[in-house]
């Protein structure tokens, strides 16, 4: 059967302009290129998790805008199902993004819409309960991600939170939490210590499983009464890394929704991942199920490991 995964979270229009350098206060420059990105984690995780093949239903909001118009594209044209999707009266929720020709970036995030969801409203609580996993992230207000989090955990969906942006977290959101997800600089935010086996392995004393991601060099395992398992990501080379993370976890949940050991779950969400990473784009990089299939063999000879599962 189909994993079924709600997504309460974040949908944002990033805005990306690329400049020679950034601008000082008071300057004016000429950019050289500028696209604008569909994003924000929640959104990402919702299109990743049903391009794995998943029956994705999302919680959020979106402006009254053109941007929120085109964000409610990309989730229905992925087959997310939007009913939860709320619009507001104001602005969607925006990133605007400088980038030198150094790489280095500036952005200033306005969550505009994404500040609305900070409670659940008319149906979300029957959105959670008729799903097997709940995703959550933290660009949404506190308050509301913990209320989705409650509401899981009385129905008995699985929850797993990715802990970004980094910040301390409520312990009774912790408590609610089946799987933590961070990627390295939020489990040493997190757990006070950067090695992200000792960061995984204290983080167990607050939820029962984390995976903590580690980019290029793939993700770790831990779990309450077990030694942390170590997956190494394929090897390719990397286009364009946005939202990798986000493709990891919505694949990942989809696959342990539909019964997948743990170890067969990782290897496929890390085929899911590094096939985003390959390509240029956030949630348009993002594979299809079949792609993901596919990948998992060529993946054994990239890692020189044989594909679990
Ligand atoms: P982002 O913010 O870009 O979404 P993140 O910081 O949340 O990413 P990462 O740890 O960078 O998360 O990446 C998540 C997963 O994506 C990794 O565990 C790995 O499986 C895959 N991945 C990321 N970068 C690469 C890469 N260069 N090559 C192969 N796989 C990668």
């Amino acid at each position: 059967a189909r994993a079924a995964v709600a997504v309460l979270g974040s949908a944002n229009m990033d805005l990306v302009a690329y400049v020679p350098t950034a601008p000082r206060r008071g300057e004016t420059v000429t950019g050289t290129a500028f696209h604008t990105v569909p994003g924000g984690k929640g959104a990402n995780q919702a299109v990743a998790a049903a391009r794995a093949g998943g029956a994705v239903t999302m919680i959020g909001a979106v402006g009254a805008d053109a941007f929120g118009t085109r964000l409610r594209t990309v989730l229905t044209d992925a087959g997310v199902d939007t009913d939860g999707l709320r619009t507001t009266g104001g602005a969607s929720g925006t990133a605007h993004i400088v980038v030198d020709d150094a790489g280095g970036n500036s952005i200033v995030v306005v969550p505009g819409a994404n500040a609305a969801v900070d409670a659940l409203t008319g149906g979300d609580e029957a959105r959670i309960a008729a799903a097997g996993t709940l995703l959550l992230q933290l660009e949404t207000p506190l308050p509301g991600v913990l209320a989705g989090a409650r509401t899981a955990r009385a129905h008995g969906v699985r929850v797993v939170l990715t802990p970004a942006p980094a910040r301390q977290l409520p312990d009774e959101l912790l408590a609610a939490t089946d799987l933590l997800v961070p990627n390295e600089h939020e489990a040493a935010a997190l757990s006070g210590t950067s090695d992200p086996e000792r960061a995984a392995v204290a983080l167990l004393s607050a939820v029962p499983e984390v995976v903590v991601t580690l980019g290029a060099a793939g993700c770790l395992y831990a779990a309450r009464g077990a030694d942390p398992v170590r997956v190494p990501a394929p090897r390719v080379r990397a286009a364009d890394t946005t939202a990798a993370g986000d493709t990891f976890v919505g694949a990942l949940a989809v696959a342990r929704g539909e019964g997948r050991p743990m170890a067969a779950a990782l290897a496929w969400a890390s085929a899911a991942a590094a096939l985003s990473v390959r390509r240029e784009g956030a949630s348009a990089s993002m594979p299809y199920r079949r792609e993901i299939d596919a990948y998992l063999d060529t993946y054994a000879a990239d890692t020189g490991t044989p594909a679990p599962g």
